[in-house]
């Protein structure tokens, strides 16, 4: 297994590129979110925990998101990539990382930057609602469900993630400057960052592209 990370702000576009290159065969999609939200939902003691630094825009503590991810990754043995969505967001868990990958032969293919300003970012953040029913995505401007409010998957009514408030998200863009903007030097100095501009929407496109260049 190798393995991408993808690094970017709160709504640059991870999750939405992440979904459509996971239609490639042996590529697989891991967003820690989604891992923490389904935790929080079956209400599992990790969920439990989670809870709260989620709904303020915190980080949650590394060892939960980190032991929720090397669970995952050792119950999968078809992937051949797998893009970590969301993991690691600081050097501490970048290293827990390394030391996980090292330990399973796994390889880092590259870390792929989103990169995108502020103001697009937080426009996509406020226009984006989800389904509590089966976790789809949907953007009020980008990507309207075909009717408003209701999910084009099975129907249910879409909601705004409760962290995704105008007050949460300028939260969460100061704890990704400070906590994960780090990142980015930690990979360029591995020689493993590679840089899109995520501020377009032929991103998908874009993504494949870099990843066909460094496989
Ligand atoms: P976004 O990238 O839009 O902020 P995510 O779905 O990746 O949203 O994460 C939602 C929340 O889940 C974060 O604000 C944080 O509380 C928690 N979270 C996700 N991944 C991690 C992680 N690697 N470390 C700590 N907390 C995390």
């Amino acid at each position: 297994m190798n393995i991408v990370i993808l690094l970017g702000a709160p709504g640059s576009g991870k999750g939405t590129i992440a979904v459509e290159l996971a239609k490639t065969a042996g590529i697989r999609h891991l967003s820690s979110g989604d891992l923490l939200r389904g935790a929080v939902k079956a209400g599992t003691p990790a969920g439990l925990k989670a809870k709260t630094f989620m709904e303020s825009g915190n980080l949650v503590p590394d060892e939960l998101i980190a032991d929720m991810i090397a669970d995952t990754v050792a119950a999968d043995k078809e992937t051949q990539t797998l893009l970590l969505d969301g993991f690691p967001r600081n050097v501490a868990q970048a290293e827990i990382l390394a030391k996980m990958m090292a330990d399973n032969g796994i390889t880092l293919r590259c870390a792929l930057l989103l990169d995108v300003p502020d103001a697009v970012v937080i426009r996509r953040i406020s226009g984006r609602r989800v389904c509590p029913a089966c976790g789809a995505g949907f953007n009020v401007d980008s990507m309207p469900p075909k009717q408003e409010g209701i999910c084009d998957a099975c129907g249910a009514a879409l909601i705004i993630r409760k962290d995704d408030t105008p007050e949460t998200v300028q939260h969460r863009l100061d704890v990704y400057a400070a906590q994960t903007l780090p990142l980015i030097d930690y990979y360029k100095q591995a020689n493993a960052l590679v840089t899109v501009d995520g501020s377009h929407d032929d991103l998908d496109a874009k993504v494949r592209e870099a990843l066909e260049k460094i496989s």
